[in-house]
This record gives structure tokens, sequence and C-alpha cells, in this order.
């Protein structure tokens, strides 16, 4: 068995169980739980960067924006990932020392703060169509567009904010997360996807109010620190075309061609596999090696080659 470099990127079933209202003390109970698969990994001898979603958490926080808008100033999108990213990752910090010091496990974990570069030109930065935050009705679309907001109806669920969902073209803090999976650390980063950001002529950052994909983030960052392994954990043990259909057909391997036939065929909603394949054949495309997409329990398994969908050139 060889030792690895992995980037493992958690869905949002490994933060927030499907049926639970997501309390914190839930979500607390739920990282635990994920927690052991990943101790599995690192036990195995694997260098492990843990990245995570934030879709949910981030929808409380704008929530919360609006609960408290005659009190307090709103906090802008990009400062709500960065919000997101210190809170989640401290729950998986804790819950993964936790579980490495029950298994006798000596290993230093630490979430890094990760910004991602976008492209101000991406064709979706003009073209805002990820629906964020809660839904207003007819009557309240004046005051949100006065806040500078893009209103789009959600149809027959009333209007939402739609925000750009840019490609992700750089990972910031990439030379500090690579120096300490080197240096032996479990490192947690590009949470909900990064902080977006944009370069200015300058050579400055400044954030922008946008979403990365999270499974496309962590596939960039897989390839900049030379990642050997992308692992998507998710809520199926593989990937299946004609999903939840008669003839419904699972794969235990499958190529980068291959999962362009099946995408174009649309066998991967752009809400849920979509994403996850396209992130996958990109890491390949980029150089990456192997693409693993399973659930948590058959995280280790995976790894090994023994269960779940591997994805490979
Ligand atoms: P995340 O784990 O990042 O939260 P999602 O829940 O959005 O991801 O997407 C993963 C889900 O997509 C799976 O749990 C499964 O229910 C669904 N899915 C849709 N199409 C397929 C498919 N062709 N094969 C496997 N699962 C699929
Ligand atoms: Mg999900």
């Amino acid at each position: 068995m060889s030792r690895k470099t992995i980037v493992v990127a958690l869905g949002g079933n490994a933060l927030i169980a499907e049926g639970t209202e997501g309390t914190i003390a839930e979500q607390f109970e739920n990282t635990r739980k994920s927690m052991d698969a990943i101790v599995g990994l690192i036990q195995e001898g694997h260098k492990v960067v843990l990245t995570h979603g934030n879709g949910p958490q981030a929808g409380v926080h704008l929530i919360r924006n609006e609960a408290g808008s005659a009190q307090v100033p709103p906090a802008t999108l990009n400062v709500i990932v960065a919000d997101t990213q210190g809170s989640i990752g401290y729950m998986l910090q804790q819950s993964l020392q936790n579980a490495l010091h029950k298994a006798g496990v000596k290993k230093d974990v630490v979430t890094v703060i990760t910004q991602v570069e976008v492209d101000p030109k991406d064709p979706q930065m003009l073209n805002p169509n990820k629906y964020v935050g809660p839904f207003f009705k007819a009557d309240q679309l004046e005051a949100c567009k006065a806040k500078g907001w893009v209103m789009k109806e959600d149809p027959g669920r009333g209007y939402r904010r739609v925000v750009p969902s840019p490609s992700p073209v750089d990972v910031i803090e990439k030379n500090t997360i690579k120096d300490l999976i080197d240096d032996g650390k479990v490192v947690i980063a590009v949470g909900g996807g990064g902080v977006p950001v944009e370069r200015l002529p300058d050579g400055t950052l400044v954030g922008v109010d946008a979403v990365i994909d999270k499974d496309r983030a962590s596939a960039l960052l897989a390839n900049l620190i030379g990642a050997d392994e992308l692992v998507i954990l998710t809520g199926v043990e593989k990937v299946a075309i004609n999903y939840k259909k008669p003839d419904e057909k699972w794969f235990d391997a499958m190529t980068v061609a291959e999962c362009e036939k099946y995408q174009a065929e649309g066998q991967f909603p752009k809400g849920s596999m979509g994403p996850k394949i396209e992130a996958a054949c990109d890491f390949i495309r980029r150089g990456g090696a192997k693409v693993l997409i399973t659930d948590l329990e058959h995280a280790t398994a995976g790894v090994d080659g023994k269960a779940g969908t591997l994805i490979t050139k």
C-alpha cells in the first residue's frame, strides 16, 4: 500500500446529517462521526487535506443579516464565506483532533482561511445564477435591488438573490498548505470553495461577492499541491447512470471520456453530481492521476481500490 497525498472533499452530509435541523449540537455530533473515516486514511499513512462545503451554513448567516438588519450592519458574502471557514473549520478540526487522540495517533490539525482567485472576466461573473439566502416576496424586490443585489424568481417559491459562481483560477494560500502537509500536518482548507477574490492591476487582492463550487476549488487545490488523488465524499457509494431509474447502473470505474459522454447525455444533474464529475475531469485533464467518488463509510476501502467509483484518464 503506497502512501499518498489526498485531497478529501467532504459533502454536505458530512456536516449536517439528513433529517436533522442542523443545530450546532447536531452538526458537532455529525462531524465527530465523519472524522472516524478520515482517521482511517491518516492511520494508513496518507497525507490528508480536507475541504468542505458551506451552503446551508452560509444560508444561515444570510438569514441573520436580514433578521439583524435594524441593529447591526450586514456582513458581505465574502466575509460570510470566511466566517463559515472558521466555524466549520473549528468543528472539523476539534472533531478530528479528538478522533486522532482516541485512536492514539499523534498528528497536528490546522484550518487555513483560504482565498481563491477568480477572473473578473469569467462569463459567470456577468451571469449570476446561483441562488443564495432566504426567499423574498414581490413587494420586497425593490428594497433588495437597492442593496445592489440581482434578484431572480425561483419558480413557485418566491424571489431570491443570485450571485455568480465563477471558476476558481488560483488558490492564494497554496504554498502554505503545501508546506503544512509536507511538514506532516493535516490541513483543512478551501472551505465553502474558498473566499472568492479578484486580483487588482496593482497586484493586491479584494473580496468578491460570489460563490465557488467546493468540488471545483478542491480539484484545483489538488493540482496545485501535486496531490496523488482527489477523493470526493458524498451521499452515494458510487456514480450511476440512469440514477434512480429501473435501468440504473453503478460504476466501479470510469474514464474521463465516459464521464464526458454521460455528462452530455444529462446523466449528472447541475446541482448535485454534475459539478463533481466536472471537477474530477478537470483534475485529471490538468495532470492529476485519479479521482474517487464515494461516501464516508467507504472512504478507506475506496482509497485502497475496493469501493466507490474511480475516475482515471
Ligand atoms: P454534496 O455531497 O457535495 O452535498 P450533493 O448532495 O449536492 O453533494 O450531490 C451528490 C448527490 O447527487 C448524491 O448523493 C446523489 O443523491 C445525487 N446524484 C445525482 N445524480 C447521480 C448519479 N448519476 N449518480 C450518483 N448520484 C447521483
Ligand atoms: Mg448534499
